[in-house]
């Protein structure tokens, strides 16, 4: 079988499909109509066929379904057997294997680049096809066009550059996406899609690690990625007990979340799992509302794709107010009473 469309890994929990799932075949979707190919998305796990149609309808052409009760906790060996099993059936390599920067695509994707003896972008912002010219005197074996590449464009340099990182040489050419960064495609009920199935033999050495049991860390049910208005603060609340101040404020919302900068998870006033930015979770939230946050270029890029933001903070030249749609230069333990009183008095979607 040949297909030579953009692969995209996809990733459930516990048999739940997770978000950045639809977030790269909403990717995988723009490259491919680049390149004028589809969208195969492999889905591995225990008792997971029931997802095929959901993945189809958010936008894949293909999904190739291994579906085995050895699959049903992640270990790294297991799963990469699951997709190389996909990749010997569709013989070619295809030419773009895409997987979420999570704890899992962190874990896996690696390991396949590696037996595929290919190159992998990790943490990628952006993703894009282009061409490259490529001269060397050094290597003239290595010079010559390439043509409809991927541009697997990520922040360096703490995040003060982008790079755009490609790899012409060999296939596939793959990247991790951090999560919350790429756009999923609204649902189309309309789709239609194939279905594969496909048979996994696993060797005993893909069981060298075994779980034993799994304990789940109750603090990362913050679910920043998916809310729709997020609270954050940072080290202008001066103390610990200034986020019950921001609890408080954010109660009034339906599914409000409360972020923190990383200043503020540092001091211990709140766990890393509030954090947002370069080390925390990015995010692109509805409503963005940053209290006593400087506006680092590392905080930045977590936020800046909120649809709304609003930054209050005492010094008017603070860097948050260059990228805030609303700033309100003040102290913030006056303003926040006063958005609560006139948020309260608000009837929009966000509010009950
Ligand atoms: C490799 C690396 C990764 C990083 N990752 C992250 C990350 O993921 N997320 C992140 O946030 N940071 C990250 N940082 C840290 C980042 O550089 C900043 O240090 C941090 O974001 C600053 O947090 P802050 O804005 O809360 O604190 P500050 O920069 O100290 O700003 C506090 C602000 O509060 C204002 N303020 C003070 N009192 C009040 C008041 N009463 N009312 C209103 N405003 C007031 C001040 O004017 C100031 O602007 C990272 C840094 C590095 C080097």
């Amino acid at each position: 079988m040949s297909d030579s469309n953009v692969v995209v890994i996809a990733e459930q929990l516990q048999g739940q499909l997770q978000g950045i799932t639809f977030e790269l075949i909403g990717a995988a979707r723009a490259l491919a109509s680049k390149l004028g190919v589809g969208v195969s998305v492999y889905l591995l796990g225990d008792t997971i066929s029931g997802h095929c149609q959901k993945i189809i309808t958010m936008g894949a052409d293909i999904v190739y379904v291994v579906d085995d009760p050895q699959l049903s906790e992640y270990t790294t060996l297991t799963y990469r057997r699951a997709v190389l099993a996909v990749l010997e059936v569709i013989c070619d390599p295809p030419p773009i294997i895409l997987m979420g920067a999570t704890t899992i695509g962190r874990d896996l994707a690696p390991r396949i680049a590696s037996y595929l003896e290919t190159g992998m972008t990790a943490d990628t912002t952006e993703l894009d096809i282009g061409d490259y010219e490529h001269t060397s005197k050094t290597d003239p074996a290595k010079a010559g066009l390439f043509k409809n590449i991927l541009y697997a464009i990520r922040p360096t340099f703490g995040e003060s550059l982008k790079a755009r990182i490609l790899g012409p040489w060999k296939h596939p050419q793959m990247a991790t996406t951090r999560v919350g960064v790429m756009q999923a495609l609204p649902e189309d009920t309309s789709r239609t899609g194939i279905v594969i199935p496909v048979p996994v033999i696993f060797q005993e050495s893909d069981f060298r690690t075994k779980v034993i049991r799994t304990v789940r860390d109750m603090s990362t049910t913050v679910n920043l990625v998916d809310a729709k208005v997020i609270i954050s603060a940072g080290a202008g609340l001066a103390t610990a007990e200034g986020f019950r101040l921001v609890e408080d404020l954010a109660s009034i919302f339906k599914d409000a979340v409360v972020g923190a900068s990383r200043k503020a998870v540092d001091k211990g006033w709140i766990s890393s799992a509030h954090q947002v930015g370069q080390t925390g979770k990015t995010v692109r939230p509805d409503l963005y509302i940053a209290l006593g946050i400087s506006g680092a270029i590392q905080h930045r890029v977590g936020m800046q794709n909120a649809r709304t933001i609003i930054a209050v903070n005492k010094d008017p030249d603070a860097p948050i107010f260059k990228y805030a749609h609303y700033g309100i230069v003040a102290d913030l333990y006056q303003v926040v009473p006063l958005l609560k009183k006139e948020f309260r008095r608000m009837t929009t979607d966000y509010l009950h």
